[in-house]
């Protein structure tokens, strides 16, 4: 008699997020130096904390609507309609804040797709998603229709969530 294979099912969930925002790449080379903005798609994956295949008594990982409610909330305010800019870029920094009213966002690093992604994976998705149970296995950032950066979890999920120094400024001077 053949044993059956140990169960290799794992679950998880996609729910997109979208969102508008504005940010220029500091020592760009190129054009994205400049300030301009996109209609960005987030996709976040989610898994149970324990992984595998384990759901409510309903079947599901949790309820779509939770993922949306918490991660499109903190989307909405902290990243809609604001400006995404380098804790270094003191020279956008400056030119942002003479704008009244105005909304940006301090990044700790460029805000390129790819560190946008790893942002909201690392340090968003653990501080908004740890009370439902699960955790972002990988978020993809789309900037453009044609173009995305992906972060993933590598491993198994660790203690992630770091402080966010409010780092939202909406002045509405
Ligand atoms: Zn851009």
């Amino acid at each position: 008699m053949i044993e059956a294979p140990a169960s290799v099912t794992e679950l998880s969930l996609i729910r997109q997020l979208k969102f508008c925002a504005g940010h220029r790449l500091y020592q760009h080379e190129s054009k994205c130096a400049f300030f301009h903005g996109h209609n960005y798609r987030v996709d976040i994956e989610v898994m149970g904390r324990n992984g595998g295949t384990e759901v409510d008594s309903v079947g599901r990982i949790v309820d779509f609507s939770k993922i949306k409610e918490r991660m499109l909330g903190w989307l909405d305010e902290n990243w809609d309609h604001a400006f995404l800019l380098f804790k270094e870029d003191a020279n956008a920094l400056a030119a942002i804040q003479m704008v009244q009213p105005t909304k940006y966002f301090v990044m700790p690093s460029n805000p390129t797709a790819e560190n946008m992604a790893r942002y909201l994976l690392e340090v968003v998705a653990p501080l908004v998603l740890d009370d439902l149970g699960v955790v972002a296995r990988r978020v993809i950032v789309w900037e453009t229709d044609e173009s995305c950066a992906v972060a993933s979890l590598i491993g198994e999920p660790v203690d992630l969530g770091r402080a966010i120094l409010s780092a939202v400024r909406v002045d509405h001077r």
